[in-house]
C-alpha cells in the first residue's frame, strides 16, 4: 500500500526528484501515524528505481517492478541502510534487522512504543547508541553498491541525544552520493546543528477521508465503522489501526458511564469503577484515553465556537452538550492534560488503580469548581 493522503507533501518530493537535485539531508517531521516513515521508505524506493513511474496525480514513484524495487521492497537493498532507536548499551541497529523489517511489513505507521516494545524492551528507555553513529559511519564510507545513490534513513533521530554531534560533519559534508532521510517527530528534541542542516520535508494529520480509505483496504471495515474510527483517531493511522484492532470495548460507553460517577463523585462508586477498569489492561485503557481526548477536543471546539454539532454519536452529543454548559475552555484544557499525562504514566506501567482514582478526584473537583 503506498503512503496515505499527504497530497501536498508528495508532490514537493516528485519535484525534488524530477529537479535532479534531491538535497543531501532531509528531516521528514510529523508523527509517524501520519505516514512520514512511510513517505521517507516511498522516496528511497524512488531515488534507487531503475525506471521511476508517475502516479495517478502526476508524482514520481518507483515503478514497483525493477530489481532495485524488488530489493527495496523487502528492505534489503544494499544501498539503503536503516537506523532507529533500540535497547542495551552498545546496540546497533542492525542487531534488530529481522524485526525491523518485520515492523515495516507489517506497519510502517507504527510507534516508537510499539517498536521498542517489539524489542522487549519493558520499561527500558531506547536509544540511538554511540555504536551504532560509529557504524553509521562506517556503512556511508563504503562505495555504492548497485544504485546511484546511498541512502541512510533514520527514524526518530530524537533518540541520538548528544551522541548526534558524532554525524554532524557527515551530515555536513557527505560522502559522494549520499542522502540522509532523517524522520522525526518533535524537532524540539534534536539538535539545532543537525537541524539547520537538513530541508524540512513537513507533514499534516491525516484527514478523516483518508483515515477511511486505509481502513477499508487494510482492515476492510465497512464504511460506518472506518468512519467512526477516523473521527476518533485524529489523524494518526496508528491510533485508527489500534483502535480497529481492538473492538471489545466500547469506549463511549465506558467514557460517558466514567464521566458521570467523577461528576457525582461517589467515593465508593469510583472505587468500584477504577477496580474494574484496571483490570482491562494497558493497551485498552490507553485506547480508552484516545477516546477520552477526542471527546475532549470536540468538546472545546463545542464551547469556542458555540456550534452544538460536534462529530460524536447521538448520546455523546448529549452528555456534550450539558457539560458544554458547565465547562470553559480552561477547564476542558485541564481535563485534557490529565488524560494525556495518564497515556505516558500507563506507558509506563503506573498503577491504574491508583492512577485513574487519583485522575477520577481530579476531574470531579475541575467538573464541580465554581
Ligand atoms: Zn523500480
Amino acid at each position: 500500500m503506498s503512503t496515505l493522503g499527504q497530497q501536498r507533501t508528495k508532490s514537493s518530493l516528485s519535484r525534488l526528484h524530477s529537479g535532479g537535485r534531491v538535497p543531501h539531508a532531509l528531516l521528514f517531521i510529523g508523527q509517524t501515524g501520519w505516514g512520514t516513515l512511510s513517505l521517507a521508505l516511498d522516496f528511497a524506493r524512488l531515488l534507487l528505481c531503475e525506471t521511476p513511474d508517475s502516479d495517478a496525480d502526476g508524482n514520481a514513484v518507483a515503478c514497483g517492478k525493477c530489481n532495485a524495487c524488488g530489493k527495496t521492497g523487502h528492505f534489503t537493498h544494499p544501498d539503503l541502510h536503516f537506523s532507529y532507536p533500540t535497547v542495551g548499551p552498545n546496540a546497533v541497529s542492525t542487531n534488530f534487522i529481522k524485526e525491523w523489517r518485520a515492523a515495516l511489513a507489517e506497519n510502517p505507521y507504527l510507534d516508537a512504543n510499539t517498536w521498542l516494545q517489539r524489542l522487549g524492551a519493558e520499561n527500558k528507555q531506547g536509544n540511538i547508541t554511540k555504536d551504532e553513529c560509529n557504524a553509521v559511519i562506517k556503512k556511508l564510507s563504503l562505495k555504492v553498491f548497485e544504485g546511484r545513490y546511498k541512502i541512510l534513513l533514520m527514524w526518530l533521530p530524537e533518540y541520538l541525544g548528544k551522541e548526534g554531534n558524532r554525524l554532524l560533519k557527515l551530515i555536513e559534508e557527505p560522502p559522494e552520493q549520499t542522502i540522509f532521510l532523517l524522520v522525526a517527530e518533535n524537532a524540539d528534541l534534536i539538535l539545532p546543528t543537525i537541524l539547520s542542516r537538513c530541508q524540512l520535508v513537513k507533514t499534516d494529520p491525516l484527514s478523516d477521508d483518508d483515515i477511511t480509505e486505509g481502513l477499508q483496504n487494510k482492515r476492510s471495515l465497512d464504511m460506518n465503522r472506518a468512519r467512526q474510527i477516523a473521527f476518533l483517531s485524529g489523524g494518526d493511522f496508528n491510533q485508527a489501526l489500534q483502535l480497529a484492532d481492538n473492538p471489545e470495548n466500547d469506549d463511549a460507553a465506558l467514557l460517558l458511564d466514567w464521566l458521570r460517577k467523577c461528576w457525582r463523585g461517589n467515593g465508593v462508586e469510583l472505587v468500584k469503577w477504577t477496580d474494574n477498569f484496571a483490570k482491562l489492561g494497558r493497551e485498552n485503557q490507553k485506547q480508552f484515553l484516545h477516546f477520552g481526548l477526542h471527546f475532549l477536543r470536540e468538546l472545546l471546539a463545542m464551547v469556542v465556537t458555540k456550534n452544538p454539532d460536534a462529530r460524536l454519536r447521538p448520546e455523546e452529543l448529549q452528555t456534550a452538550q450539558n457539560m458544554a454548559n458547565v465547562l470553559n475552555f480552561e477547564k476542558i484544557n485541564r481535563m485534557a492534560r490529565i488524560l494525556n499525562d495518564n497515556i505516558y504514566y500507563i506507558e509506563r506501567n503506573a498503577n491504574p488503580k491508583i492512577l485513574f482514582l487519583d485522575t477520577s478526584i481530579q476531574i470531579n473537583r475541575i467538573l464541580k469548581e465554581g
